[in-house]
């Protein structure tokens, strides 16, 4: 008698256990960003280089657990930055929207502070401050990059949709409108000089 025909199979319970000092696992791997990985990222790509040539820097760490990527399922993990700058403007992630434009997500910040760096297509940002114990919710249509301002690792938990997907490459191309940057020893965001002009004309 029983009909429950629309359900796909479901998987097994899964406990990951992260570490909240540092955010990483020892269950799973996770994925490492370096100053080599992110040609571009930052806005003085030359002084980027330059410190590569010195020291090939982690910058941030993050996880992908395999979840399969359909609608039922919610993805999750712990993003990982690591204190630092290049050329006054502080360690962040590449950024990205979601492939599934209309798709939010949640991040919980365990440790650190900076901020989350939001931005939707027309180009309207915002700056969430990011705490140990603040939630941001990220609303579908906001690319978002997370920045370390603090003197310590920024830790983050994150959940969202398993199919939502990443675009990197617009943000490749266009970067963010604001450049968070230190001023006087505190964060400050400025207009990003390539913003704008390069849409289009990067590949
Ligand atoms: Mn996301």
């Amino acid at each position: 008698m029983s009909t429950a025909t629309a359900c796909p199979p479901l998987l097994a319970p899964l406990l990951i256990r992260f570490d909240p000092t540092t955010g990483l696992s020892p269950d799973r791997p996770a994925l490492q960003r370096r100053l080599s990985d992110l040609a571009g990222v930052f806005v003085d790509e030359t002084a980027r280089q330059a410190r590569q040539a010195i020291n090939d820097d982690l910058v941030y760490e993050f996880h992908d657990l395999g979840l399969p990527e359909r609608s039922e399922e919610i993805a999750f993990g712990t993003s990982i930055v690591r204190a630092g700058q290049v050329a006054g403007e502080y360690f962040m992630t590449k950024g990205h929207f979601h492939t599934i434009l209309g798709t939010a997500e949640v991040y919980y910040c365990l440790q650190g502070e900076g901020f989350l760096l939001l931005e939707d297509q027309a180009g309207h940002w915002s700056a969430q401050p990011l705490r140990p114990g603040s939630a941001v919710y990220v609303p579908g249509g906001q690319a978002h990059r997370s920045i370390n301002t603090g003197a310590k690792t920024l830790i983050t938990f994150y959940a969202f949709r398993a199919d939502a997907g990443h675009d990197y490459g617009t943000i490749a191309r266009n970067g963010f409108r604001m450049l968070c940057v230190e001023r006087d020893g505190q964060p400050e965001f400025i207009p990003n000089p390539r913003w704008g002009s390069a849409r289009g004309n990067r590949d």
